[in-house]
């Protein structure tokens, strides 16, 4: 373990180490390695994910999930996972029978989701599922009371609060750098292509634009802001005679007010393409551009002078190996993710509002 991430580790899980006896045994505890079985083998989970596990210190890559059989064989043994660790969809259950698996990771499209969920919490496994975290916000409780009835834990893939610009830019609000936060304008999105994907059949996506990049529009306005918004408003505009957006909508617009009278301007599309935000106060602005993407921040700064990059400062780890961990260092000192259940859950029922107050032209009080 580096020093870095030791001391930010121990330091975080103090009280659990005071609960658990000498510091020895805690660390001894901590430098096990607990094991993920990845469900669910496209695009994020093989690209992005899985080669991120070679930089973790917590978490190991122990067995696969798939509909594929080819699929199982390839990534099998590329990673070394044995056959015994390979599981279809329907032999999956089986994984209670697995102490090598810790932790199931749901990457699939997000309306299998909240069945996934239930099936590994049922298998006595910890939960990662991917945001969004479902396709209704009934289905994001049941997932939360799936895994509380198991006495397991879940958390939610918002890998960006594990990001070094993010986390630099929550502190300094936090530290009050810009006074409160009185504006935030943030924008998401990207040109998609093939209309045969999952992506756009509203039966596996539960939603477009919103659903899968706005997304990140919504979390970051609520992260960086700290608060629940209390009234949201929306316009959407979908050219429904593409064959890209039969069932799904294309631009979504939204604005939130929060409790303290901050207000957010939210953008949402899949044929534009931004990644973005910046926060203002009365005292300057922080911005990223490229905000939440898979590398590449970058950070702006007006903090009682002219705007200029800014450096974050640095963490121990990559966005996604430290989003990984979490999960693992949360069960081994018994804490909870920053980002649990509840915090998909928030998301999911914004997302709703967002919907109705676009398709009823009207402010949806929450
Ligand atoms: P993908 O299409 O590349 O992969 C989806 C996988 O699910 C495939 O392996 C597919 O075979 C499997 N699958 C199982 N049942 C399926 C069904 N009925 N129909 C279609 N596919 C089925 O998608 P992806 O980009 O890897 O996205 C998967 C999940 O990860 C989504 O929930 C998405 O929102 C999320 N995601 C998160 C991030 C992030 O940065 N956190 C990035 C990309 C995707």
């Amino acid at each position: 373990m580096s020093t870095i991430s030791k001391r930010t580790f121990i330091a975080s899980g103090l009280a659990a180490a005071a609960a658990a006896g000498p510091l020895d045994a805690l660390a001894r505890q901590t430098d096990r390695k607990l094991g993920y079985a990845i469900l669910g083998l496209g695009y994020y989970a093989t690209r992005i994910i899985m080669p991120r596990f070679a930089e973790c210190e917590h978490s190991k890559l122990v067995a696969l999930v798939s509909g594929t059989p080819e699929k199982l064989k390839t990534f099998g043994e590329q990673y070394g996972i044995p056959e015994s660790h390979r599981y279809s969809y329907e032999t999956f259950d089986k994984i209670v029978d697995n102490p090598d698996v810790d932790i199931v990771y749901v990457v699939t499209p997000n309306s299998l989701h909240r069945t996934f969920t239930e099936r590994a919490a049922k298998a006595g496994k910890h939960v990662m599922c991917e945001k969004p975290m479902a396709t209704s916000s009934a289905d994001c409780e049941a997932m939360i009371a799936a895994c509380k009835k198991a006495g397991r834990k879940l958390m939610i893939g918002y890998r960006s609060r594990f990001q070094a610009h993010n986390i630099e830019a929550i502190k300094l609000i936090r530290d009050g750098a810009i006074g409160p936060v009185r504006h935030i304008s943030t924008d998401h999105g990207f040109t998609i292509g093939d209309p045969t994907q999952w992506r756009l059949k509203k039966a596996l996506s539960g939603g477009g634009s919103l659903m899968d990049i706005g997304i990140y529009s919504l979390n970051a306005a609520r992260y960086l802001t700290g608060e629940e918004p209390v009234a949201v408003n929306a316009i959407e505009s979908t050219d429904r005679s593409n064959p890209r957006f039969k069932e799904v909508e294309d631009i979504i617009n939204f604005q939130l007010l929060f409790p303290s009278g901050a207000t957010a301007q939210c953008g949402s599309a899949y044929t534009a393409n931004f990644n973005r935000y910046r926060v203002s106060g009365p005292k300057g602005f922080i911005e990223l551009d490229p905000a939440t993407s898979y590398q590449g921040q970058a950070m702006r700064t007006a903090l009682g002078g002219p705007p200029a990059p800014r450096e974050p400062a640095p963490q121990p780890k990559n966005q996604f190996s430290a989003q990984l961990d979490h999960l693992s260092e949360c069960i081994l000192t018994n804490r909870e993710p920053i980002v649990g259940g509840e915090e998909g859950l928030k998301d999911v029922r914004v997302i709703e509002a967002i919907y109705r107050a676009a398709r009823e032209g009207r402010t949806v009080r929450l």
